[in-house]
């Protein structure tokens, strides 16, 4: 069964006397280790959609399911905590709080959580990045490829059920952004995680598992690589 998923939905903004309908009947769905990625032209509706997965807007017309319960039937309570634990995000440009080290960063999310493996689960992520040798190193003593992978660790330390990704290699260069998509390809599997990203970055594409191209807030193509 899919994680998220998006049936028929429509939403409209009114702008003044205009109204926008920035997306017009869109039908998505991921699942748990799967790797969706959203293409499309600026205005297209991709961000629209990404907070409307994220559980941050809800949709003028349509229903979106999680986990196959709509979500429209959960409590304020209910949505605040999905909010917080089931869904993780990767930024464009990392979003560190820069006067905490790489392990504080990642534990941050989870900081309301008193279980005592919250440092454990923190440094565990860090070393499966590749950043052992930089638990305590603040942002600033970081590369960009290294504060990413901090921050894709940070995404995870709730074991979220979906990774919202927005741009994810977006400042980093070609190589960097590279080993990225391994990292994010790997971890998909190991922390079975649906990862839905928004990019301009062709080369995404070559590690997506499935590709949804929106134009107009009209889904125009789904391709499964
Ligand atoms: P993208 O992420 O593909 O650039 P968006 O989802 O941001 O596209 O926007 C889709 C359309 O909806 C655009 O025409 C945009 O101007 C409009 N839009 C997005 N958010 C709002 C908002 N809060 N109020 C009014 N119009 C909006
Ligand atoms: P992106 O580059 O990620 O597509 P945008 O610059 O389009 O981001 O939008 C940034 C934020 O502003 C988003 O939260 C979007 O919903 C909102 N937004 C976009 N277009 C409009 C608009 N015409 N009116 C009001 N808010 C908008």
């Amino acid at each position: 069964m899919s994680v998220i998923e998006l049936e028929d939905v429509v939403k409209r903004y009114q702008s003044g006397m205009e109204v926008i309908e920035a997306l017009e009947g869109v039908d998505f769905s991921a699942d748990r280790g799967e790797m969706v990625t959203v293409i499309g032209p600026s205005g297209s509706g991709k961000s629209t959609m990404l907070n409307m997965i994220g559980l941050l807007d809800t949709p003028t017309e349509g229903r979106v399911r999680l986990d196959g319960r709509e979500v429209t039937e959960f409590t304020e309570d209910e949505l605040t905590e999905e909010r917080r634990t089931g869904i993780g995000f990767v930024f464009q440009d990392f979003h560190l709080l820069p006067m905490l080290t790489a392990t504080e960063n990642v534990e941050l999310p989870s900081m309301w959580d008193t279980s005592v493996d919250r440092h454990d689960r923190a440094v565990d992520l860090l070393e499966r990045v590749g950043l052992g040798d930089r638990l305590d190193h603040t942002p600033d003593q970081l590369s960009g490829g290294q504060q990413q992978r901090v921050a894709v660790a940070r995404s995870l330390i709730n074991k979220p059920d979906i990774l919202l990704a927005d741009e994810p290699t977006g400042n980093l260069d070609q190589d960097t952004g590279q080993t990225i998509l391994e990292e994010l390809t790997r971890l998909k599997e190991d922390e079975d995680v649906a990862i839905v990203s928004v990019t301009h970055d062709d080369q995404m594409l070559e590690y997506t598992d499935s590709t949804v191209r929106i134009v107009d807030g009209v889904i125009q193509e789904v391709t499964r690589t």
